[in-house]
């Protein structure tokens, strides 16, 4: 192996990681292609873009960018804090939800700790305790989703901090608030147990469990959510996490002091305050959902159930090669073989008009 000087010099931890591979972004296909139009269902991205609201925000934000932003985000978390019926004290503000991810890791996870996540589980668990030089602890899924008493089980004196996704990205699979529940009364009180609500806002199961209402009981526990999915701003990188007031202030201990820019702070205010947009984001991943089943049906390809706006398939064919015969068409969807799952593809819920071009492409592809 022919490795750089430095290699050896670089933390345990980063000298093994393999970092983060991204959805490929439209320009990169058609400029490698020749294409016109590529359409992009990879990054669970809201395809009815933002609220007007936070584009007229962003707008304004962009009158005032000579200064620092509020380091301390004062309104968006007194907003948030209304919305979520918690105190401003339990938020913490990232750089998208990642960010609020890697302060957890940083505050909590060293060469010595352990950190727990499920086979298939979101990409940036793993980066994140790679990145503290912690190990990681795997504990084999169960129907594609979290097998909460196998992750129970790993609990070891050395483990510091639990990632659970609910739902889970890429596998779209939840679970219910009894489980949750029951998970974190048997959890070790000194164990930080994460919840990634990515995708909350989407979910409309009646045994989906409410984050925010488990953090008055567990006060090891800290939510996390984001304005980069329903809320279609992924560009400006916003997320936040909600955690009891002591877990927030080591939080904020590892934080860049301005690590949320002001256009994103004023967008995501304005964003929040525009429900209606939601509800329209719900609606029409709703009925795209709906449709994108249907049709894998009619082609006989089996999925796997997702609340989110996203969705698993297996193509009966090689994934990677029907993933490029996609791209050949203009259709860029997501490979998971790096999340274990070298059978399936993801598809994101697009607009009507993508939904069918996904359809089409698929349909043609498999012939
Ligand atoms: C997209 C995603 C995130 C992070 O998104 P940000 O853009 O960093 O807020 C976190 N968790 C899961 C499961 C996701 O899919």
């Amino acid at each position: 192996m022919n490795l750089s000087r430095f290699h050896g010099l670089a933390n345990a931890g980063v000298q093994a990681l393999r970092p983060y591979q991204p959805g490929k972004p439209v320009e990169e296909l058609e400029r490698e292609l020749g294409l016109k139009e590529a359409i992009k269902l990879a990054s669970n991205e809201n395809p009815l873009g933002p609220s007007p609201q936070a584009v007229r925000a962003i707008r304004d934000a962009a009158l005032n960018l000579e200064r620092y932003p509020d380091g301390n985000g004062f309104r968006l978390k007194r907003s948030l804090a209304l919305q979520l019926a918690v105190e401003p004290n339990m938020i913490t503000l990232g750089n998208g939800s990642n960010d609020v991810l890697e302060l957890v890791a940083r505050a909590f996870l060293g060469p010595d700790s352990e950190a727990i996540y499920s086979e298939h589980a979101f990409a940036v668990y793993a980066l994140a305790t790679q990145a503290c030089s912690a190990r990681s602890v795997v504990t084999p899924a169960k129907d594609w989703g979290h097998d909460l008493n196998a992750m129970l089980g790993a609990v070891t004196s050395k483990t510091r901090v639990v990632f659970i996704a609910n739902p889970n990205n890429p596998t779209g699979t939840w679970l219910p608030r009894s489980a949750v529940v029951e998970f974190m009364e048997q959890l070790p009180p000194e164990v930080i147990c994460v919840l990634d609500e990515a995708y909350f806002e989407y979910v409309q199961m009646p045994e989906y469990p409410d984050g925010m209402r488990l953090l008055r009981r567990f006060d090891n526990l800290v939510v996390t959510r984001t304005f980069s999915k329903i809320y279609g701003l992924a560009g400006l990188r916003i997320g936040y996490g909600v955690s009891s007031k002591e877990i927030t202030d080591l939080l904020n201990r590892v934080r860049q002091p301005f690590n949320v820019n002001s256009v994103a702070l004023q967008a995501a205010e304005a964003a929040l305050k525009d429900q209606s947009h939601v509800q329209a984001s719900i609606d029409a991943n709703d009925s795209g959902m709906r449709r994108l089943e249907g049709e894998f049906g009619r082609l006989g390809l089996d999925w796997i159930p997702s609340v989110g706006n996203f969705i698993c398939f297996a193509p009966r064919k090689d994934a990677e090669v029907v993933y490029q015969q996609l791209l050949e068409r203009g259709v860029i969807v997501r490979p998971i073989a790096a999340y274990g799952m070298p059978g399936h593809l993801r598809a994101t819920v697009g607009t009507t008009a993508e939904n069918e071009r996904l359809i089409e492409a698929l349909e043609a592809v498999l012939r």
